[in-house]
């Protein structure tokens, strides 16, 4: 049970359900390759069924985290956060990005866009999903739309989900990876033959790295 001074800290965006934080390189999408310090952060109801953080799913398993002492952790490693889930924009994130940037520390955020965008962001990555929609605000602010590929009719979506963003978003199609080796044959053909896309692949993971 959560209290009701700890629930008011967590609705202003003081505390988060913080689920694990670390020090890594980011391995997909634009910023592949750059170190990044990364706050997941629990809780989605998106429902992906080939979702890698279930664990993520239920916010109550993750403890109310004092957003100064992630800000201050983070700043002992990185110039760049990249704030992700679960599903973060279920929570309120004005506060922790103001303090980020306060201490001159670049503020990513990977998001399904299906809740308010909330933050203060320099770049925003929208992945969206099928299973719940990004809302029509999200669209003209993303710097990058990244479509996971499962099956064939995931570039038709994705050609739909870039019909929505601004002409300066970076396009990115990226192979569900317990799907990969069967998609990304069709993701290659598909970028060679619409070069506005570009191919992401989760290099972590072949890095063996979080
Ligand atoms: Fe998992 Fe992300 Fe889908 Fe939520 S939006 S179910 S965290 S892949």
């Amino acid at each position: 049970m959560v209290n009701a001074s700890i629930k008011e800290l967590l609705d202003k965006g003081e505390m988060l359900p913080l689920m694990e934080e670390f020090y890594t390189i980011q391995g997909e999408g634009f910023h592949t390759g750059k170190a990044a310090y990364f706050i997941r952060i629990g809780g989605c109801d998106v429902g992906c069924h080939w979702c890698d953080v279930k664990e993520s799913w239920n916010a109550k398993l993750h403890p109310p985290t004092n957003a100064d002492i992630i800000v201050a952790n983070a700043k002992k490693y990185a110039n760049t956060v990249v704030i992700t889930g679960g599903e973060p924009l279920m929570w309120e994130l004005d506060y922790i990005t103001t303090a980020l940037q306060t201490n001159n520390i670049k503020t990513h955020i990977e998001t399904s866009g299906a809740y308010k965008l909330s933050g203060i962001w320099d770049w925003i990555c929208l992945s969206p999903k099928k299973t719940k929609l990004p809302l029509n605000d999200i669209y003209s602010q993303c710097n990058e739309l990244k479509v996971i590929v499962f099956n064939k009719n995931d570039f038709k979506f994705a050609e739909e989900q870039a019909a929505k963003v601004s002409d300066k978003c970076e396009l990115f199609l990226q192979p569900e990876w317990s799907n990969r080796e069967k998609m990304m044959p069709l993701i290659v053909d598909y970028v060679m033959k619409n070069p506005t896309w570009k191919v992401s692949l989760q290099t972590h993971k072949y890095l063996n790295i979080p």
